[in-house]
């Protein structure tokens, strides 16, 4: 069963040099208990593509498509409706930098007596907390503690107990693991394993490709605002067919492999991105039709936005 449907979602940002198109006609699905993985460089619209999903993109709007969360759509609900119904009970966030996502001035367990509040829980609140704790194999003594007083990794893990407090069916994760050392990535990244195993389902959002083949079911490649390439994470991985895919995908450093290549130029101004493919001008197989923006062309597992693919 699909849990998430998301259909041509675009995004904006008002800015005093104009409007920034952040996002542009995304489209793509998920099963019930699969994860995605939604990669690319920085400033392509992954976080932007998240906040729209669970609604909470702020200082900018959703200016058209649709989202829907198991078979309803969430985009046309009130905000009371939309907050009483689904957020944190069957959508949920972790944010980026669990540095700053915790506020230094309450204890652990008073930052999660908020969010219950905040949601009308009903039930036993010590329980609900307890449960939610030791699920991210935390100890319940980290609960009276204060940010400060607990490790890098210890932080990530009371961000995503938090986020799984109302046990949602969907989490939506915005680099988890970023500002991290190698083991604790490792300890997150397990973490992450466990709870998909026990059937949630989940949106990483990462720039780093080799967490993604680590947990992702299917992957979406972002790139200036557009999904560029969607399909099962082995198909991306085994035969990715957009230039931007392969270039990324090359681009990661090996042990003892050959020198990582880099990709030339920078991407194009969201101000005012023209009606060409937005990877023109970085592109090794540019040619004239290029000149329009592709659409997205049908693969085995998904799509890819490139005219090299267009059977005409
Ligand atoms: Fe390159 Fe053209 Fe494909 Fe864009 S549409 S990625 S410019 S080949």
């Amino acid at each position: 069963m699909t849990i998430l449907d998301v259909k041509d979602l675009s995004a904006e940002y008002q800015t005093s040099k104009g409007r920034v198109h952040a996002l542009q006609d995304v489209t793509f699905s998920l099963d019930d208990g699969e994860s995605l993985g939604i990669a690319g460089e920085s400033a392509c619209g992954k976080s932007t593509l998240g906040l729209s999903v669970i609604r909470m993109l702020q200082g900018g709007k959703i200016t058209s498509g649709s989202v829907s969360l198991d078979g309803e759509s969430i985009l046309d609900l009130d905000e009371k409706t939309f907050d009483k119904k689904f957020r944190w009970k069957k959508i949920s966030m972790i944010f980026q930098g669990a540095m700053s996502s915790l506020d230094p001035v309450f204890t652990i367990k008073d930052q999660f007596y908020e969010v219950l509040k905040q949601h009308n829980f009903q039930g036993d609140f010590k329980k609900c907390i307890s449960e939610s704790i030791s699920s991210v194999g935390l100890d319940e003594n980290v609960l009276d503690k204060f940010p400060h007083e607990l490790s890098g990794g210890m932080k990530q893990r009371a961000i995503i107990s938090m986020a799984l407090l109302l046990k949602p069916s969907f989490v939506i994760a915005d680099e988890p693991t970023t500002a991290l050392d190698v083991l604790i990535q490792a300890q997150i990244i397990n973490l992450l394993k466990k709870l998909k195993k026990e059937g949630m389902s989940f949106m990483l959002i990462t720039h780093d490709l080799a967490i993604l083949s680590e947990i992702s079911d299917k992957i979406g490649i972002m790139y200036s605002g557009q999904m560029v390439e969607f399909g099962s994470s082995f198909d991306i991985y085994k035969n990715p067919k957009h230039p931007y895919t392969q270039a990324l995908l090359e681009s990661i450093p090996t042990l003892h492999g050959t020198k990582p290549k880099y990709i030339k130029g920078t991407p194009p101004s969201l101000i005012s991105p023209g009606e060409q493919c937005r990877f023109l001008d970085r592109c090794p197989h540019a040619m004239d039709k290029c000149k329009k923006d592709p659409p997205n062309f049908k693969t085995d597992s998904g799509y890819v936005k490139c005219w090299l693919y267009d059977e005409k």
